[in-house]
This record gives C-alpha cells, sequence and structure tokens, in this order.
C-alpha cells in the first residue's frame, strides 16, 4: 500500500487510509512508562509512533543563578533537546532556534495549570531529550512532560495534553507522521488542559478557518484519549488498593486459631527459623559439656598433682634418711681409714727401705760435705724435706704419701739451708729420733742424676 502511495505520491488513499494505516482522526499508538529516572523528582518515556521521549523532572528546587528567583512564585524552566541520533540527518547539537522556540511554547503550555505560586524562589526543571523523531516530538515531549511532573507531585490543577493535527493530501489530519509532515500542506500543534482550555497553539503552513475549526475538533478528540492513557498510567503507579474492611471474628474463628497456633508451635521444630534456634541450643549444649569436660580434666590434674606430692615426699624422707646414714657412715670410714694410716705407717716396710738409704745419704753427706755446700739448689731442696720434717712432723707424716711434684713445689717455697747446716741439723735429728721409723727421707730414684751419681 505504502508502495502504491509512494508510486502515486498520495499520503492518503482513496478509501481514506494513511501511509501507517490509520484514518485521519486517529493518533499513533502510544506507550508511556513512568518514574524511570531515579535522580529525577519524576520522569517519564514515552514512545508515540517511531516518537522517543524521556523527560525527567527536578524540583521545586533553590533557583540558580539568584537572580532568576521570582519571590512571588516558581520559576518553570523547560529545555528540549533533540539528541542529535535522533534524527535521520545527525542534529546539530546544542540549542537551536527550533528547540529554543520549542522549549518557550512548551514552557507556556504548563504555565497555566502548574501552581508555582505555593513555591516561591524556587525553580521547577522540566529536561525533555528526544531520542528519536518522526514528528511531533514537541507535542509527545509536552504529554511526557505532564506525566513526568505529575511523577514529580509538582502540584497542577489539570494534566496538560497535546496533539497536531495538519492537511495531508488536501485533508484535515490528525497527530502526523514524519512523511506527512514533510510532504504535508500544514501542520497545527496544539496543547489543552483536561477541561479544553488550550494553552498552547502553533500553526505552520496555510489553513482555512473552516479547516482549522475541523482540526481543532480532531485535535480535541486526540486529547481526550492521550489525556485517558496518561491518567490510566498515573492510576496505575499511584493507585493504592482499597481495603475490604476486616469482618468480626466468633468465638469459634478463635478457637480454630489457637489450635492452628498451637499446632504451628508443634511443627516449628520443622521451621527453618526453628532449625537455627535448635541448632544454636544444641551448640550451646556442647560448649557447656565441653567445658564440664575441660574442668573435670584439671580437676583430675590437680589430683594427680596432690598424689604425686604425696609420693615424692614419701620417696625423699626415706632419701634423706639414707644420705644422713650415708653420711654417717662415710665419716665413721674416714676415720677408720686415717687409723688404718696411721696404723699402716707404723708398720710400712717401705719406712725400713728409707732407712737404708737415710744411711747412704749421710755416708755420702759426710764424705763430700764441702762439694755439697756448692751442691745446686736443686741437691738443697733434696736435703729440705729432711729438714723440713724436723720440724713439722705430723705435717710431713701425713704428707708422706703425697706426690712427688706436689712436695717439690712446697719445697721450693721454702727457705734454703746451708747444706752443712743441714747436715748438722739431720745429725741432731738422728741422736734425738734415732727410733722414728717414720723418718721420711726422699726416695734416691726419684732424685735424677744424684741417684745416677750413687750408682
Ligand atoms: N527534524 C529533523 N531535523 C531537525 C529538526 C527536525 O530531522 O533538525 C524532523 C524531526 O523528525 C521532527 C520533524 O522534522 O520530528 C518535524 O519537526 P518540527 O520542527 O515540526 O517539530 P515536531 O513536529 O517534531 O514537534
Amino acid at each position: 500500500m505504502s508502495c502504491m502511495s509512494d508510486k502515486t505520491g498520495k499520503l492518503i488513499t482513496d478509501d481514506g487510509s494513511r501511509l501507517d494505516g490509520r484514518r485521519a482522526d486517529e493518533i499513533r499508538p502510544m506507550k508511556i512508562e513512568i518514574g524511570v529516572l531515579s535522580r529525577a523528582d519524576g520522569s517519564c518515556y514515552l514512545e508515540w509512533g517511531r516518537n522517543k521521549v524521556l523527560v525527567g523532572v527536578f524540583g521545586p528546587r533553590e533557583a540558580h543563578p539568584r537572580r532568576m528567583q521570582r519571590a512571588d512564585t516558581a520559576v518553570i524552566r523547560y529545555k528540549y533537546n533533540m539528541a542529535s541520533f535522533s534524527v535521520e540527518d545527525r542534529a546539530r547539537p546544542g540549542p537551536s532556534r527550533r528547540s529554543i522556540e520549542i522549549s518557550k511554547v512548551s514552557r507556556e503550555a504548563f504555565e497555566p495549570v502548574i501552581m508555582a505560586e505555593l513555591f516561591p524562589k524556587t525553580a521547577i526543571d522540566i529536561f525533555v531529550e528526544v531520542l528519536q523523531a518522526d514528528a511531533g516530538t514537541r507535542t509527545a515531549a509536552i504529554n511526557a512532560s505532564s506525566i513526568a511532573l505529575a511523577d514529580a507531585g509538582i502540584p497542577m490543577k489539570g494534566l496538560i495534553t497535546s496533539c497536531a493535527f495538519g492537511k495531508v493530501d488536501g485533508q484535515i489530519v490528525l497527530d502526523l507522521n514524519k512523511e506527512e509532515d514533510n510532504s504535508g500542506e500544514a501542520d497545527f500543534p496544539v496543547a489543552m488542559t483536561q477541561d479544553g482550555e488550550i494553552t498552547l497553539l502553533q500553526m505552520d503552513g496555510h489553513l482555512t478557518s473552516e479547516e482549522i475549526k475541523k482540526g481543532l475538533e480532531l485535535v480535541r478528540k486526540g486529547c481526550k484519549e492521550i489525556l485517558e492513557i496518561q491518567q490510566a498510567v498515573l492510576r496505575r503507579k499511584f493507585e493504592t488498593p482499597i481495603e475490604e474492611p476486616a469482618k468480626e471474628t466468633s468465638m469459634e474463628e478463635i478457637s480454630d486459631i489457637e489450635n492452628k497456633v498451637v499446632e504451628a508451635e508443634v511443627s516449628m521444630g520443622y521451621a527453618s527459623e526453628a532449625k537455627v534456634v535448635e541448632e544454636i541450643h544444641e551448640e550451646v549444649k556442647f560448649f557447656e559439656e565441653d567445658i564440664l569436660v575441660k574442668i573435670a580434666e584439671e580437676e583430675t590434674v590437680t589430683e594427680d598433682i596432690q598424689e604425686f606430692e604425696e609420693l615424692k615426699n614419701k620417696i625423699e624422707e626415706p632419701e634423706s634418711l639414707v644420705e644422713e646414714k650415708t653420711l654417717k657412715e662415710i665419716i665413721v670410714a674416714e676415720i677408720e681409714e686415717k687409723a688404718d694410716l696411721k696404723a699402716s705407717l707404723e708398720i710400712n716396710p717401705k719406712i725400713t727401705e728409707f732407712e737404708e738409704l737415710e744411711l747412704i745419704e749421710e755416708e755420702y753427706f759426710s764424705s763430700d760435705a764441702e762439694k755439697m755446700t756448692f751442691e745446686s739448689e736443686e741437691f738443697a731442696e733434696d736435703k729440705t724435706p729432711l729438714y723440713e720434717q724436723s720440724i713439722n712432723e705430723e705435717v710431713t707424716s701425713e704428707k708422706t704419701f703425697e706426690s712427688k711434684n706436689e712436695l717439690e713445689f712446697k719445697d721450693k717455697s721454702r727457705k734454703k739451708v746451708h747444706a752443712e747446716e743441714a747436715v748438722k741439723v739431720e745429725e741432731k735429728y738422728e741422736k734425738e729420733n734415732s727410733k722414728g721409723p717414720w723418718r721420711v727421707v726422699k726416695d734416691p730414684s726419684e732424685s735424677g742424676s744424684k741417684g745416677d751419681k750413687d750408682e
């Protein structure tokens, strides 16, 4: 059909159908969504035919810049913008004469209904973005703005609806689409209140008064349809369902409810919430048992410690006795040992040998007394023990079995005695203690070179 129309250049067929199949008094299908922008106070997305517009309303809010504020009323600002991608040929971004004009006439279309006086010094901002354009974008934007204003809670005397009529192929038709707008003879957008008061009226083209009269009748019809759609949308959004009043409950019903509550309580064990509570109870019970076990273990340990202490004491008592006994035994043994030592000294055959050696020594001294005088220090020291032992008899006897080195060390620390004097002392000593078997002389075999000489 459209191909045929294109070929003939007609926009309306002989049977009165338009290119998109509508009749002359029909509007394009309209779809409205409300509250689509979360940051806006009110918003609306509207599709009308192939037009797609998005409207956001902000306010009433403090007007900026301040010079724009009005003391007696709110300032209504309307900004229409056509996205560059909204049309076939790219639209120039930013404001244009057309967009400024559309913004102005659209704002004025709302001023009669918005109760701006309630919000002095404030601003009510309406932002329109045309996402897709197919003629009639200003009327689509006005219809969407009306919904967005209502969504924002802006007090209004009523909704504004808008629709255009035009002249296509000599016929007055409602709501022109893009092809009809481009090839048509006139375009006549109108906006009106719910009461039918016109708030916007524009004309592009040539129309007779009869055509305008006929066209306005079509617009009223169209706006009425649009209003119904708008109201339906708003009702769906804001209308709250009426709750039925609660009827009085009889005693039988109360007892039934009580029984159900009891049943529900019984079956709580199987409810998810009850299961959680039960799990918590079980967990607490487990912890309690665990704590009891730990306490019992600690008590056992304490008991064990006490038992251990007792056992330890029991062990230590005899040990201490044993120690004491052993100590005594050691002392006694030592005493006995000393006594034995003394006895052994008395009968030690070594002493006899010493005496024999002593005689040899004396013989040596007497024959070589002069030489002895100039003997080495070592020799003199060798003689010293005899001399010393004559002085410290007891000590010497005790030290008889001390090591050779020990004796030598002690001897070296003592004063040297002249050999001659030593001989004299020795003689004297012999006279006085000739019987003394305990006399100690140094073993000649230990005298080193001297021993060799003796040989
Ligand atoms: N249009 C366009 N480029 C423009 C302006 C408009 O393609 O810069 C198209 C667009 O589809 C628009 C139509 O021309 O819907 C009619 O524009 P008009 O100025 O009549 O405004 P409207 O009918 O959209 O309110």
